[in-house]
């Protein structure tokens, strides 16, 4: 194949997740004829192989359904969450612009999506799940990929990026098998992913985070970041960490579905509610308070007469359309509560003293806490955290609940600086010749705190800016 093509149109990609295939595939019908994939891991697929969906506003999926999306309005709203801080306006609106279409492109080669609503009154509902998640999509541009004759070398670590005497890209150095080799290449797209498995750029991104935080995405370095820097790129100082909780340790529906439900009632370790629990819908933000409290411990806590309320109202009040009989929804909630039982993860009693033991709370101040939230409930207003009154119901019935809750970090957003066009930036501003980032690796897109209005915004990026970025390497590559 390297004699046949010549090694000057040569596009490497760091990463075979969503960024980096979608960023192949697009880049093979662009034209680019010689085309590698390197990716670290004895698999391609990298977190977004078990993400869920991706962002998209005026998709054909809404379209179908005849649901408004503006790509304007979503654009603004994303901007004011920010404070207009830490994002950069042309790439966060770039990403928003091609998403739509991103949608179309992938069902054009046989993707179907459900649009989800990630929260009650979501409006517009912009998540659309791929049917089979995220593991389908990979699938699917990984197929692409083999059929375009993209060439995919796994377990081949990129190791250093080279740049000529005129600044431009020329080749990439990679390990694989203990062998250091060099590619060259006039193009190089970093797409490796986050650095939640780097104990060094968490501290130096997050210095005031606590430990507790139980990782449910890839334990990826940061390679990206380090590979970029050493080239000339610069690194922003401020990063993102995609979190949600609370989460139950047994992550199982019917039980799911009590997770951050808001006609629940949760308290720390000592026994006090700290925050308004219809949070919960907005899942990224739900964990802030939780992240504030002592050992960043949360438990949940219900009775019996909310646990039948929440079996009779399940459809309503977790927004999804129930086959199952109630019969069948209680009897499998049953057996979700005694497997956490028995895993030591949740409480049954017949007291608030025996719920207060295991916490480790003191008897009185539980008490107190669910005498206090009882009142809310009878006035039909929550005088400390103003909970809709809708989900203010009274704690009185035993057996009494509580459930051992998590923080869970998905992954990281930040890194490499950027432009809308996915070039990678110098400290002075300057794009470098060749040298392209997509995917979670960069920054200037996303603020603080991850956007559940944006929901899906981290896999949706990935795949949209892999896209842009083969375009701006096509475009490079062919003027060359
Ligand atoms: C359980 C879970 C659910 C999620 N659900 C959603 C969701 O529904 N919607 C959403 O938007 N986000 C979701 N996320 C987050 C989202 O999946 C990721 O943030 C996003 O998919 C990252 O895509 P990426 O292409 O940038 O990186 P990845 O998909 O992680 O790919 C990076 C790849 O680069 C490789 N690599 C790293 N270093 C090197 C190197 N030196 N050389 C070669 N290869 C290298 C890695 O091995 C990896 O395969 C979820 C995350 C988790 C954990």
């Amino acid at each position: 194949v390297a004699g046949r093509h010549p090694e000057e149109q040569r596009l490497v990609i760091i990463g075979g997740g969503g960024a980096g295939l979608a960023a192949a595939v697009e880049a093979a019908e662009k034209g680019i004829k010689d085309i590698t994939v390197v990716e670290k891991k004895a698999v391609v697929g990298g977190t977004s192989a078990i993400a869920g969906g991706i962002f998209a506003c005026q998709s054909p999926v809404q379209e179908r359904l005849g649901i408004p999306s503006d790509s304007s309005q979503l654009f603004k709203k994303a901007m004011d969450w920010a404070h207009w801080e830490n994002v950069r306006p042309e790439v966060l609106r770039a990403f928003i612009n091609k998403s739509g279409q991103t949608i179309r492109w992938l069902e054009d080669k046989g993707l179907e999506f459900d649009l989800i609503a990630f929260y009650p009154h979501q409006m517009p509902p912009v998540q659309h799940n791929p049917r089979g998640l995220g593991a389908a999509l990979i699938r699917l541009l990984q197929k692409e990929c083999l059929n375009h004759g993209v060439r995919i070398l796994c377990r081949t670590a990129a190791h250093k990026i080279i740049r000529g005497e005129d600044g431009a890209v020329a080749a990439i150095e990679c390990l694989a098998d203990g062998q250091i080799t060099t590619l060259p290449c006039r193009s190089i797209i970093i797409a490796s992913g986050g650095f939640s498995g780097n104990k060094e750029l968490m501290r130096r991104y997050f210095p005031h985070l606590k430990d507790g935080l139980l990782l449910s995405g890839l334990p990826l370095k940061g390679d990206g970041i380090f590979l970029a820097e050493a080239a000339g790129a610069a690194i922003e100082n401020t990063a993102t960490i995609i979190k949600e909780g609370p989460r139950f340790h047994i992550h199982q529906w019917p039980l799911l579905a009590l997770e951050r439900n808001p006609v629940t009632l949760w308290v720390n370790r000592r026994g006090e509610r700290f925050t308004d629990e219809s949070l919960g819908y907005h899942i990224f933000e739900s964990v802030n308070p939780i992240m504030r409290q002592p050992e960043m411990a949360c438990f949940t806590l219900l009775d019996g007469s909310l646990r039948r309320y929440f079996e009779e109202n399940i459809g309503r009040l977790t927004n999804r359309r129930m086959g199952d009989a109630p019969s069948v929804i209680h009897d499998t909630l049953e057996k979700g509560f005694s497997q956490g039982v028995s895993q030591g993860t949740i409480k049954m009693a017949a007291s608030w003293a025996e719920i207060a033991a295991w916490i480790g709370a003191e008897s009185e101040v539980l008490t107190a806490t669910i005498r206090r939230y009882n009142e809310f409930a009878r006035q039909g207003q929550d005088a400390d955290f103003v909970k809709d009154r809708q989900f203010l119901l009274p704690l009185t019935e035993p057996p009494f609940y509580a459930v051992r809750d998590l923080v869970v970090q998905l992954d990281t957003i930040g890194g490499i600086r950027i432009d809308e066009k996915m070039r990678v930036m110098d400290p002075r501003d300057q794009a470098i010749a060749g040298l392209l980032a997509a995917g979670v690796v960069t920054s200037g897109w996303e603020s603080e705190i991850y956007c559940s209005e944006l929901s899906a915004s981290a896999f949706g990026f990935s795949v949209n800016s892999g896209r842009i970025a083969a375009e701006t390497a096509a475009a490079y590559l062919a003027q060359l």
